[in-house]
C-alpha cells in the first residue's frame, strides 16, 4: 500500500497537544501533502485560539523531530525508506515559524530547522499546494477597475466549458466581487465539519469572502490578516479535484497581494491590464511582483481594448494595442484582448457569466470568439509552463 495522507493523519492523531487532546482532534494539522516519497505537513498549534501561546522554537523543535520519526516509521512500514519530508509549523496567521525539512533521500538525517528567510523573499516554489488541484492560476492586475475579476470569471467559465473541472477563489478581499458576477446573492455559504464548501453555479466551484464577511462593512486587511484569511479560505475549502483553481488576486503590488501570490504554489500568473499607459506601468510592476517571486507570468490579457458602435464601427478610445505591445517589450506571452461590450457588463452584473459565450446574449460573435482564444491561449501556456518545470530538477509536488 502506498503511503496516504490518512496513513500520515493517524499517526499525527497519536501526538498530544500542550492543551490536551491530540493535534489532529484540535484541528491543528491544515495541510498533508504526498508525492511518491516525498510529503509536507502543515501544522499549526495555536489553530482555533489565536490568544494561545506558541511554543518556543526549541519545544517546536523537539516536537518536530518526534512528529518525524512517527511518520517516517509510517512510511517505512508502506516500504518508503527515503522520505523527504517537510514540516512546517504556523501561527493562527498563517506565517511559517518553524520549518523541518530534510528533501532529498541522501539526507537520512533527522529534519533540521532551517532559517526563515526575511519577508518578502521570494518562496513561491516552497509554498504548498492544494490537494487535489492540479494548476492554481493567479490573477492580477496593477489597478483596480481593469476588468480583473471579470476576466477571471470568463476564464473560469470558458474553461469549465472545455469540460475541465474548475474552482474559483475571490481573493480579492477588498472588494469581492464574485458574490455578483456569479449570481451569488441568495446562497449562503455552506459549512460541514468546519470546512467551506464551494457553491457550485454555472459548472464552477467558487468561494468568496464576500460570503463571509458583512457586505455593508468595510474589509480593512493587513498583511498578515489578509494572509490567515487567504489561507483559511484555500485550505478549509472542500475543493476536491479540479484540474484549475483560479485566484482572483486583490489589485496592485503591495503588501496584500504580494504575500497571497506568495503563499500558495502557483502554476502561473495572467495578468489583466487596459491599453492605456498608467495601466500598462502598472502592469509591469505586477509582472515584476510575479517575476521576484519566481511565478511564472502566463500571459497579459488586454481588457477594454476597444468599443464597437452600434454602427458597428470599432472604437479605439484607450490606444489598441498598447497592453500587446507592453507584453511583447517584456516578452510576455500574449493571451488576447476583450472589446468593450455592453452584453458583457449586464451579464456580469447580472451574475450570468454563461451569456458572454453565446452570440445571441452577448452582442454578436466578436465576444465569445475572443473569450474562446483567450481560453485556448491560457490553456497553451499552462502546457508550457508545466513542460518546463517538469523538465527542472524534481521538486515536491502535491498530489
Ligand atoms: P477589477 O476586478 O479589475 O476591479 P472588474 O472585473 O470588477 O474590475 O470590472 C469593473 C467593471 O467593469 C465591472 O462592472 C465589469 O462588468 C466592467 N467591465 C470589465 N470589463 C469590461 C468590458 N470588457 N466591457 C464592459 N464592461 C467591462
Amino acid at each position: 500500500m502506498p503511503l496516504t495522507k490518512e496513513l500520515i493523519n493517524d499517526a499525527l492523531s497519536g501526538v498530544s497537544h500542550p492543551e490536551g487532546g491530540d493535534l489532529v482532534s484540535r484541528n491543528c494539522i491544515l495541510n498533508i501533502a504526498i508525492c511518491s516519497t516525498d510529503a509536507s505537513v502543515r501544522i499549526c498549534y495555536t489553530q482555533g485560539n489565536p490568544d494561545q501561546k506558541q511554543p518556543d522554537r526549541n519545544t517546536l523543535s523537539n516536537m518536530g523531530k518526534f512528529i518525524e520519526q512517527l511518520i517516517r516509521a509510517t512510511a517505512k512500514s508502506e516500504g518508503v525508506e527515503n522520505l523527504g519530508l517537510i514540516i512546517d509549523f504556523v501561527d493562527h496567521a498563517g506565517q511559517v515559524v518553524l520549518k523541518l525539512k530534510s528533501d532529498t533521500p541522501q539526507n537520512k538525517d533527522h529534519a533540521k530547522p532551517t532559517e526563515q528567510p526575511p519577508q518578502g523573499t521570494p518562496q513561491n516554489s516552497a509554498a504548498a499546494g492544494v490537494p487535489g488541484v492540479k494548476h492554481i492560476i493567479a490573477v492580477g492586475a496593477g489597478k483596480g477597475g481593469v476588468g480583473k475579476s471579470t476576466v477571471a470569471i470568463n476564464l473560469a467559465i470558458g474553461l469549465a466549458r472545455k469540460g475541465h473541472a474548475v474552482g474559483v477563489l475571490d481573493g480579492d478581499i477588498y472588494g469581492p466581487s464574485l458574490p455578483t458576477m456569479l449570481g451569488l446573492g441568495a446562497l449562503d455559504q455552506a459549512v460541514i465539519e468546519s470546512t467551506l464548501q464551494p457553491f457550485l453555479v454555472h459548472g464552477i466551484k467558487s468561494i468568496t469572502m464576500g460570503k463571509l464577511v458583512d457586505p455593508e462593512k468595510p474589509l480593512i486587511w493587513r498583511g498578515p490578516m489578509a494572509h490567515g484569511a487567504f489561507h483559511q479560505l484555500i485550505e478549509r475549502t472542500q475543493w476536491g479535484e479540479l484540474d484549475y483553481l483560479i485566484v482572483d488576486l486583490p489589485p496592485g503590488t503591495g503588501d496584500v497581494p504580494l504575500t497571497l501570490a506568495q503563499s500558495v504554489k502557483l502554476t502561473g500568473a495572467v495578468i489583466v491590464c487596459t491599453p492605456q499607459k498608467v495601466a500598462q506601468d502598472d502592469a509591469v510592476r505586477a509582472s515584476k511582483m510575479f517575476e521576484s517571486l519566481g511565478v511564472d507570468v502566463l500571459g497579459v490579457v488586454e481588457n477594454m481594448s476597444y468599443f464597437i458602435g452600434d454602427d458597428g464601427k470599432e472604437y479605439d478610445i484607450f490606444g489598441k494595442g498598447g497592453a500587446q505591445k507592453m507584453a511583447q517589450r517584456l516578452a510576455l506571452p500574449f493571451l488576447g484582448s476583450i472589446p468593450i461590450n455592453t452584453a458583457l457588463r449586464q451579464n456580469m452584473d447580472n451574475g450570468n457569466p454563461p451569456k458572454n459565450f453565446d452570440p445571441k446574449t452577448a452582442g454578436g460573435n466578436q465576444l465569445p470568439a475572443a473569450l474562446e482564444q483567450l481560453t485556448d491561449q491560457l490553456i497553451a501556456q499552462v502546457t508550457l509552463a508545466s513542460m518546463n518545470k517538469n523538465n527542472q530538477a524534481p521538486t515536491l509536488s502535491i498530489s
